[in-house]
């Protein structure tokens, strides 16, 4: 049986010492702060904006939400994002997607100053991930990364399989695996033979948003297995791209859903926006 990563476990390790430098930042009279934008009522963009700002409190940094209506206009969005750029309370700034269809996401994404770009979308900060010299990483990969390096396994020269090839979850992660000098296959929605490509793999990340894609006979015997997906079944319980209760009978290490990725995912926001506040207090 493999083991359980446990990201809730993990992520609440993580929180711990931010809240120690956020303390000691305070201590200097400096606080961090995290404007949160949401527009329209999307219920589950509504519950990880929750999230998100809950875990701000526990670890001492400021949120500030801005909850516009689903009609705002892009132009009223980006003169939102014009005024946190220049906020001197705002170190990082997150604007939840997905945004109403009318919204152009890129132009958003590219409007935000890449210093306060906590998320890392931006094209300079993508671009300085892909040369390996950042100051933020995207939070899920970088999340995914910590949940791999706790099981004490290195990635170097494993055969590493990324399913999913998103600009927020897929590529990025298939970066930061490529930096551990881990060997890496990206999979994707016209990839022939996954079965195969899946089973050579000694670190599997699942990014697809596909129930139960991964199954028991695609997955090599010990390797880790990362489940990014989160997947709402017709009886409303969350569930993962893997199927968890046979893979975990092959996997020698495996993420659950939830307790998994997405705690970790807001436990790197947080460390994103703390980095944010260093720099611009130039403390290392
Ligand atoms: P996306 O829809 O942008 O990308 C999905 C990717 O999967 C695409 O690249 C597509 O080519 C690939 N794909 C689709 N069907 C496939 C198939 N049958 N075989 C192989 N590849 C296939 O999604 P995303 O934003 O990257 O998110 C992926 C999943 O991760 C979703 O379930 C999302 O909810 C979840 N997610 C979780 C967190 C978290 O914090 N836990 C964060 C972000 C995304």
């Amino acid at each position: 049986m493999a083991d359980i990563i446990d990201g809730k476990k993990i992520s609440a390790r993580v929180k711990e010492k931010i809240k120690a430098e956020v303390s000691a930042l305070k201590d200097k009279n400096i606080e961090a702060g995290l404007a949160v934008v949401i527009v329209g009522d999307n219920p589950a963009s509504r519950v990880y904006v929750n999230a998100k700002k809950k875990a701000c409190a526990e670890v001492g940094i400021n949120s500030y939400e801005y909850a516009l209506p689903e009609d705002t206009t892009q132009q009223e969005l980006l003169d939102l994002v014009n005024i946190l750029n220049s906020d001197d309370k705002v170190d990082g700034i997150l604007v939840q997607m997905p945004l109403p269809k009318h919204i152009n996401e890129n132009d958003i994404i590219n409007s935000i100053i890449p210093n306060k770009d906590v998320d890392a979308f931006h094209p300079v900060n993508v671009g300085k991930i892909m040369i390996g010299d950042y100051s933020f990483l995207p939070c899920t990969p970088a999340g995914v990364m910590e949940l791999i390096k706790s099981t004490g396994i290195s990635i170097k020269g494993k055969d590493c399989v990324v399913i999913g090839r998103s600009n927020i979850v897929g590529k990025p992660m298939s970066m930061l695996l490529l930096h551990e000098s881990g060997t890496v296959t990206i999979c994707h929605s016209k990839t022939k033979d996954l079965k195969e490509k899946c089973k050579s793999a000694d670190i599997l990340v699942a990014a697809v948003g596909v129930a139960n894609l991964i199954t028991a006979d695609m997955v090599k015997e010990g390797a880790v297995v990362i489940d990014v997906g989160m997947n709402r079944l017709a009886d409303g319980k969350l569930c993962g791209d893997v199927d968890f209760e046979n893979v975990s009978k092959v996997a020698g290490y495996i993420t659950p859903v939830p307790g998994g990725v997405g705690p970790m995912t807001i436990a790197m926001l947080l460390e994103n926006t703390l980095t944010s506040a260093k720099i611009k207090n130039i403390i290392k």
